[in-house]
Order: structure tokens, then C-alpha cells, then sequence
């Protein structure tokens, strides 16, 4: 049974991206996400993967209403700039949630979403989308 095999391996992939890894730089201290090689700050090369919080707040945020390619058919959706509480600042789109909900300062939490489908190939993409914490 050849999915018996691949469940877990597929399981193993959803937990990696699951998880928030970002990157910390050693010289500068800034962290980015997602994780990258070279630091947007500073410019030094070899960032340290680090596991961010997956709580922070609304800093910042836009709505969309003319999605780029891929992306149309859920507008308006929500695209905000969260300050996680590590202070390390990621931006993401939010979900739950109408655009006439969010406010500035308004807690979240991330969560595992869809983020997109690709008709013709049929292949889901999954990551990392924020909701309002209950
Ligand atoms: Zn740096």
C-alpha cells in the first residue's frame, strides 16, 4: 500500500511549514520571515533559523480588492504587517475575519490555511495565515 508510506512523509512536510521559521541575524539581531539567507537589514549572509511565536498583534494592515493572478476569487481579503511577541514583525494575510473587523493593536494567532489552488495541475498550496485570537 504505497499511501501508507507516503501519509506520514506528507504529515511530516504540513508540521514543517507549519511551524513559523523565520531567520535571526547574528550580526544585527533582526529577525525575518520568512527564513532567508542573507539578512535585508544589514546584508549578512547566513541568517539562523529560529521558530517564532505564533502570537502578535495587528501593526498595520491593507485590503485587497484586485488580487494579483491566483489569487482572485477571495477578495476582499486582508494583508497585514503582524508584530509577533518577539517583537520580529512578518507580514501575512489574515483570515477569519472582514476587512471591516480588523483593527490596529488587534490580537492574532496563526493558523494553517490554504492559501491557494492551482486548477489545472491540482496541486494546494498551504502556509501560515492569521485569525483574530477568540
Ligand atoms: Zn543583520
Amino acid at each position: 500500500m504505497v499511501w501508507a508510506e507516503s501519509v506520514p512523509r506528507v504529515w511530516r512536510e504540513r508540521v514543517r511549514k507549519y511551524r513559523l521559521i523565520g531567520g535571526r541575524c547574528p550580526s544585527c539581531g533582526n529577525v525575518t520571515y520568512p527564513h532567508r539567507l542573507v539578512c535585508p537589514f544589514c546584508g549578512y549572509e547566513g541568517l539562523e533559523p529560529i521558530e517564532l511565536p505564533r502570537r502578535g498583534k495587528v501593526v498595520t494592515f491593507t485590503v485587497i480588492r484586485h488580487p494579483p493572478r491566483g489569487f482572485e476569487g477571495r477578495e476582499p481579503y486582508v494583508i497585514a504587517i503582524v508584530e509577533l511577541e518577539n517583537g520580529a514583525r512578518i507580514l501575512a494575510q489574515l483570515t477569519d475575519v472582514r476587512p471591516d473587523e480588523v483593527r490596529v493593536g488587534m490580537e492574532v494567532e496563526g493558523v494553517f490555511r490554504k492559501f491557494r489552488e492551482q486548477s489545472s495541475s491540482g496541486i494546494i498550496e498551504y502556509g501560515i495565515k492569521f485569525r483574530p485570537v477568540i
